[in-house]
């Protein structure tokens, strides 16, 4: 008799600790002290001595007894694809934009973006009508807007406005003097106070354990291309066009390309095909299928393959350390002149 994983188990081997995953009831298990009972494969015979773990597998769902294995070739495997080349976007707004907003709007709905992060630097209600009407008939599903905290009595009447909007999922105000949010799950809409600048680019790219994903998707797309930057687009105030809000590079000009020349150019951009199997450090670290990614922040800026310069773990020895105080790492924050976050 042999015990078996549920096709939706995997296994993930790194440095130092093997983690079991479930993705259907969204489990990990760690497993680095009975891995060897596996011994590479997604099953085991089963032994009067691992009853008790075998017991306890069960009990928790990750497989089953059985006399015959699923041979290898018919256990599910990871795929992804994705029709859109551009799926989330993230686009900044002044009182006045610098390029031609209905003209925007009408890319990202011909890109067919599912996800659009609207970050008003400056705002009226007059320039956040404009935007919304923009939004009102499209393909978008989910939107998250940014905007500056301006005090209560201002901030309730964006609110009002916002709730009713049915796309409209999160709204954020950054520079707010308290971190607070309110949730109202009859609407699904999520009301944000933050106090830090988030629109400052600088913010970005942490990796910490509450971000993980044990999801299909982010598993699946974690394997094929970069998590975070496969499918972005940012377009900023200028109608820059990057690669996210943090990056150097401009790839072009939103009112000076077309969707046939972005869709050309973005193939050319290394990064967002960078998985987190090619990623140093990262290849040899059990969480690198649950994990962000970040590629504009890097240990060593001068390798697009480098770690994450955000994270402060270690899977050679298991242990998660402060980042920021590394001091392995303050070549690289001085570089990207990230001294004072706080
Ligand atoms: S690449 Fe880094 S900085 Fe850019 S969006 Fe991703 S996490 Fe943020
Ligand atoms: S080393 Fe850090 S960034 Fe890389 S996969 Fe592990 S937790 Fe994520």
């Amino acid at each position: 008799m042999y015990f078996e994983l549920y096709q939706d188990c995997f296994i993930v081997k790194g440095a130092k600790n093997i983690l079991l995953s479930d993705v259907h009831f969204n489990k990990i298990l760690d497993i680095t002290e009975f891995y060897e009972i596996f011994d590479g494969k997604h099953y085991f015979l089963i032994e009067d001595n691992l009853s008790e773990i075998t017991s306890f597998l069960i009990t928790e769902r990750f497989g089953n007894l059985t006399e015959n294995i699923t041979p290898e070739n018919f256990r599910k495997k990871f795929k992804w694809r994705s029709p859109n080349k551009i799926n989330e976007v993230i686009i900044e707004h002044k009182l006045k934009d610098n390029f031609d907003t209905a003209g925007a709007y009408r890319m990202i709905e011909e890109l067919s973006a599912s996800f659009i992060q609207i970050r008003f630097l400056e705002y009226s209600m007059a320039k956040i009508d404009e935007i919304l009407s923009f939004i009102e008939f499209s393909s978008i599903q989910t939107v998250e807007i940014l905007i500056p905290f301006n005090g209560i009595p201002q901030d309730l009447t964006i609110i009002k406005k916002l709730e009713i909007n049915p796309r409209v999922k999160t709204v954020y105000f950054y520079n707010a003097p308290e971190n607070r949010s309110i949730v109202n799950d009859d609407k699904l809409f999520t009301i944000i106070y933050y106090e830090k600048n988030i629109i400052d680019p600088k913010y970005c790219g942490i990796i910490q354990e509450d971000y993980f994903l044990n999801d299909i998707n982010n598993i699946s797309k974690s394997k094929a291309v970069n998590n975070c930057l496969y499918g972005k687009l940012f377009i900023s105030s200028n109608g820059d066009l990057k690669n996210c809000p943090s990056a150097d590079k401009i790839i072009n000009n939103i009112d000076k390309t077309s969707i046939s020349s972005l869709t050309e150019e973005i193939k050319k951009e290394k990064e967002r095909f960078i998985t987190k199997d090619q990623i140093e450090v990262c290849k040899d670290c059990e969480y690198r299928y649950f994990c962000t990614d970040c590629r504009m922040f890097r240990e060593s800026p001068e390798n697009i393959f480098s770690k994450p310069l955000k994270c402060g773990y270690d899977p050679y020895k298991g242990i998660w350390e402060d980042w920021s105080t590394n001091p392995l790492k303050l070549k690289a924050i001085k570089y990207y002149e990230l001294e004072n976050l706080n």
